[in-house]
């Protein structure tokens, strides 16, 4: 009897699908294949695959589908499932006001279960690698960056956990109740503990780690620094909020005596191994030093337009060569808690400030995927449908009622409505197939959110 390979060592083989690889040329395929090997992709090209290959576990017919590389996204507040809906015509600064009192009274139980449906949410909407930005750590609370690793590994997530922090509350002139803010000290040593505790650089990582103080309105000057340095020495990323509104520039101006890109540079954070959220209120003089340091920055469309924070200059940013993916943000700015839908908000968005060729359908699916892959520091891994790269996969079918007159599948996908997901592989393994979870079961992570939603609105102090 034939010895069976390993199952991590079969092929799954998908053919007859339109391909975008979003690979550096732009290579498209009308009708094409993509043979998966393990957790990476053999092969990917025009036409059928190569005949008589071995050990194929599963053979897709990929016919009315296009193939893209899995979603990156690039900033989240996965806690924030359980508060959404609520402040609901508010600017950030009043939002965060109203909204920071029920954060301040979450537990590792309630994290683990908001983590599961943001996580359910951009799984079937097409997302394969998340960036969770997690800055409220009350006392007592328990493990929540552990709470939130275990959920998502669970669902089988490809995940960035950022050790959020916040350090600067009412009495230090921040945004913040003095109760919902840690020590500056403690938040040092947690911050090096779980870079040393969670933290995966290898090839082919499942979990990573970087530091993310809040906000220049939430956070010391002090921790800024030191965050930046720490993370130099342990070798992660950086990441925090930038200029995202008017009133943060104010802020920053009233206190610092200069503006928030200008803040970053005085304390260390501008550089390749940085990337910030939102990035609206940009000037020339902010553009050109992200270009040249290769800060990154989180576009996050549908946020901005909830909280009526302003328009980012992307196309600007393109054009001096600023790395840019997307975010969906937390989900009591953006309800929607979908990244595939965040595809057709940018596009549009885009075009309300700068004209009808701001943003390309092509340019809105490589932010989502190559984009979000670079601002994370893993273009080399994921972000491509390209041999060697990890098997990250989305296969949306675009021939059903809401898509099969739209000849283009690129325009199905970016200006239609988000396609059907019948298969979405992370690391080679499929998490959702026709539209639904594999490793978990939706109507019970609903209900368990609810639960917990409930529980967190019941807390008082
Ligand atoms: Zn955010």
């Amino acid at each position: 009897m034939a010895v069976q390979p390993p199952a991590a060592a079969r092929r799954i083989v998908i053919e007859n699908a339109a391909i975008a690889t979003v690979d550096a040329a732009g290579t498209e395929y009308a009708r094409g294949h993509v043979v998966v090997l393990g957790n990476t992709v053999e092969s990917v090209g025009d036409g059928p695959p190569p005949p008589r290959l071995a050990d194929v576990a599963r053979r897709i017919d990929g016919e009315g589908h296009l193939l893209t590389p899995g979603l990156v996204n690039t900033h989240h507040h996965f806690y924030q499932w359980l508060t959404r809906g609520l402040a609901q015509n508010r600017i950030l600064f009043d939002w965060l006001v109203e909204l920071y009192p029920s954060w301040a009274r979450i537990d590792a139980e309630l994290v683990h279960a908001a983590t599961l449906g943001s996580a359910a949410a951009l799984l079937t909407s097409g997302c394969t690698t998340a960036a969770d930005h997690h800055y409220v750590f009350p006392r007592g609370a328990g493990d929540l960056l552990g709470a939130s690793i275990e959920a998502v590994r669970q669902l089988g997530l490809r995940f960035t956990a950022l050790r959020g922090s916040m350090d600067r509350g009412r009495k230090d002139g921040g945004l913040p109740p003095d109760h919902a803010v840690e020590d500056t000290d403690e938040i040092l040593a947690a911050s090096e503990a779980a870079v040393d505790r969670w933290h995966d650089g290898s090839s082919g990582s499942m979990l990573q780690v970087a530091l993310a103080p809040c906000s220049p309105f939430s956070v010391s000057t002090e921790l800024m620094s030191r965050s930046a340095e720490l993370a130099r020495r342990k070798g992660v990323r950086l990441h925090t909020h930038g200029s995202e509104t008017a009133e943060e520039a104010a802020f920053c101006h009233q206190l610092f005596g200069m503006g928030p890109t200008d803040y970053f540079e005085s304390t260390g954070w501008l550089g390749e191994d940085v990337w910030m959220a939102h990035c609206v209120h940009m000037t020339d003089s902010d553009l050109a030093k992200f270009a040249e340091t290769g800060t990154g920055v989180a576009h996050c469309p549908s946020s901005n337009a909830r909280l009526a924070a302003g328009i980012a200059r992307v196309p600007d940013m393109l054009g001096a060569g600023v790395p840019v993916g997307l975010g969906v943000d937390g989900t009591a700015s953006n309800e929607s808690g979908q990244l595939g839908t965040e595809l057709r908000n940018a596009l549009l968005i885009s075009r309300l400030r700068g004209g009808p060729d701001t943003l390309t359908a092509r340019q809105a699916l490589r932010l989502a995927t190559m984009g979000g892959a670079r601002v994370l520091g893993r273009q080399h891994e994921i972000g491509s449908v390209e041999p060697g790269k990890l098997a990250d996969l989305a296969l949306w079918k675009v021939d059903g009622l809401l898509h099969s007159t739209i000849a283009d599948p690129v325009a199905a996908l970016v200006l239609g409505a988000l396609p059907p997901l019948t298969l979405l592989l992370v690391d080679g393994r499929p998490v959702v197939e026709r539209g639904h979870l594999t490793t978990a079961d939706e109507p019970a992570i609903a209900r368990t959110c609810a639960k917990a939603a409930r529980t967190l609105a019941a807390r008082h102090d």
